[in-house]
């Protein structure tokens, strides 16, 4: 079931914005027709010959008269028929100007719609992201109060274990608040080394690596790009975190950069699961898992990762690739301007 919301929050929106195109549609065509009017009345006017020549001979008086009268006629009968005519091409625009003002509100909020619905489709899945630790917790609490009694150590396990899922809620919400960030638009983008990146992007998943007994091989030399030093880490951090969530005990992870048509590239390849190729289209999506990491409880991740990472990229205006073969392992590089 496909729900609309936005498209239904919008209905209205449409409707009034077709009535302001089609009320400056009819302003222009009234105001066109009145000029037209009043300028081919005149014209009209203008053909009749003046009364002074009907009456100037007394030999002519009467026929004169009657010549008069008959230009009078012609000339009421013209402006009537030139009213007739304006009303029916202001009808017409009238029909055909309120489809092509609905044609034009649906053009010019479409992309408001899209985005508007992308939002909701966010909010929805967000929420739903949240609801998972949040049952969690509850029902931990819950079986713990129903107990007539708790000894410390079955208390400390509640605590430990409700305190993971209180981690897990941090990370996603953090998350979800560097997916909503507007500001990354304002980045100052500066001369950085890749190095450093890469270094510091190390030194926050160490940790994770040793606990895996997992290796990371560094050969990333001293390339300039333009960008934002802690951004960029955050992006090389997630990369270098699914390599290792993705990879098997005592494997290896290499971290390299070269420099290719004026563009720093930073690899991150692993030797893990990999990812089907049904899956890589619509692994930077938000919250998009591939099944085995759905399936995998051990396996952390809200699957808002790489499209934090991919917005990263996106806003230093690289690009953001990967390369995978299902057993062997996988490639993520991200391509950077040259400072
Ligand atoms: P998650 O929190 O699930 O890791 P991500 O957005 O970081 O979310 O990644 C999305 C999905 O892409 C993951 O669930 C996983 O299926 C796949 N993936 C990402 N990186 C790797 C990798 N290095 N090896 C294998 N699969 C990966």
């Amino acid at each position: 079931m496909k729900s609309r919301p936005a498209a239904n929050f919008l209905r209205p929106a449409t409707l009034r914005l077709a009535a302001s195109y089609l009320a400056i549609i009819m302003v222009l065509s009234i105001g066109f027709s009145y000029v037209l009017y009043r300028t081919s009345a005149r014209e009209l006017e203008r053909q009749i010959p003046p009364q002074s020549l009907f009456v100037s001979s007394p030999t002519d008086f009467g026929e004169g008269l009657e010549y008069h009268t008959f230009w009078q006629q012609r000339l009421e009968e013209g402006r009537s028929h030139l009213l007739g005519r304006l009303a029916t091409l202001n009808l017409s625009v009238l029909v055909f100007g309120a489809a092509f003002s609905y044609y034009l509100a649906r053009r010019t909020l479409r992309p408001i719609e899209s985005a508007m619905e992308a939002q909701s489709r966010f909010v929805a899945d967000a929420s739903h992201e949240l609801r998972t630790p949040l049952t969690a917790l509850l029902a931990s609490n819950e079986v713990a109060l129903r107990k007539s009694q708790l000894t410390a150590k079955q208390a400390k396990d509640v605590l430990k274990s409700n305190n993971e899922e209180i981690i897990k809620l941090k990370d996603l919400t953090d998350g979800l608040l560097s997916l909503a960030a507007e500001d990354y638009n304002n980045l100052t983008l500066q001369p950085v080394s890749l190095q450093d990146v890469a270094g510091e992007a190390m030194n926050r998943v160490l940790a994770a690596a040793q606990a895996k007994k997992i290796s990371i091989q560094d050969d990333v030399p001293a390339i300039k790009v333009f960008g934002d030093s802690s951004k960029l880490a955050q992006a090389v951090t997630i990369l270098l975190d699914n390599a290792i969530k993705y990879s098997p005990d005592k494997s290896t992870v290499y971290l390299t950069a070269k420099t290719k048509d004026g563009h720093g590239s930073l690899s991150v390849r692993d030797e893990g699961t990999g990812i089907a190729a049904k899956d890589l289209p619509r692994i930077f999506d938000r919250f998009y898992r591939a099944d085995p990491a759905r399936t995998k409880s051990a396996t952390n991740g809200y699957g808002i990762g790489l499209s934090i990472a991919h917005k990263i990229v996106e806003q230093h205006h690289g690009d953001i690739t990967v390369a995978s073969t299902p057993g062997q392992g996988s490639a993520f590089v991200i391509r950077l301007p040259l400072a």
